[in-house]
């Protein structure tokens, strides 16, 4: 059984290591090696970058994309309040990515910093029936609730691993079904993440790896199928 990293920059280069390569649809696609999942999405920092027609192209290239079966996933996109333009443009941006995500049945990675409420409002509103996989997971236990109970998954990454007790709560909070596990950009391994998990978890890493890969199925089944 692999480790699978949710949400990741970088290909995994190890064998028995697997990762979602997020990548931003701002030129051709790079070739992901075998074993490894591609997923793409303009990400809202990205979008100070763009003017409102390289935007515009961007989301043509991700529709062409998605609709090829190239990718496992849209995303990262989302919605963030201390970086990337206003949130009108990004929540417009962030709706677009979820009529993608839902013609095409692939799920979401989301960024989402300080903006819960109007995710979750979006999310209601849009009845978008795919997999949401809010990634980077390191607010509190109330906004963790609130996406539990909208049937978000939650994902966490080095940061939430190296808190002291407060976000070892988070960990715990999530039931093990919803539970999924990153690198993001950072230069950590996934497997020390695991590690940390299972420490704070206190179960076994096999069957941490055995859950893991069980939520990998229930997100990225489409990819599976394939
Ligand atoms: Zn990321």
């Amino acid at each position: 059984m692999n480790y699978l990293n949710f949400h990741a920059h970088q290909p995994e280069i190890s064998p028995d290591m697997t990762a979602v390569v997020c990548f931003e649809p701002s030129g051709p696609l790079p070739a992901t090696p075998p074993g490894q999942f591609t997923a793409c999405g303009i990400h809202p920092w990205s979008l100070s970058k763009l003017s409102a027609g390289e935007i515009e192209q961007c989301l043509s290239v991700l529709a062409e994309y998605a609709g090829s079966g190239l990718l496992c996933a849209i995303g990262e996109t989302g919605l963030d309040r201390l970086n990337g333009p206003e949130l009108d443009l990004q929540t417009d941006i962030f709706r677009r990515h979820i009529e993608l995500a839902d013609k095409y049945s692939l799920p979401l990675i989301i960024h989402c910093v300080r903006c819960y409420p109007e995710l979750l409002q979006i999310k209601k509103l849009s009845g978008s029936a795919v997999p949401w996989m809010i990634h980077g997971f390191n607010s509190n236990v109330r906004q963790l609730e609130q996406l539990l109970s909208h049937g978000c998954f939650i994902s966490f990454g080095p940061p939430a691993m190296r808190g002291r007790n407060v976000k070892e709560s988070l960990l715990k909070a999530v039931p093990l079904e919803r539970l999924c596990l990153e690198t993001d950009d950072s230069p950590d391994d996934i497997k020390s993440i695991y590690g940390t998990a299972a420490a704070i978890l206190k179960i076994d890493e096999a069957a941490l790896l055995e859950i893991m890969n069980h939520n990998f199925e229930s997100i990225f089944r489409k990819t599976n199928d394939r």
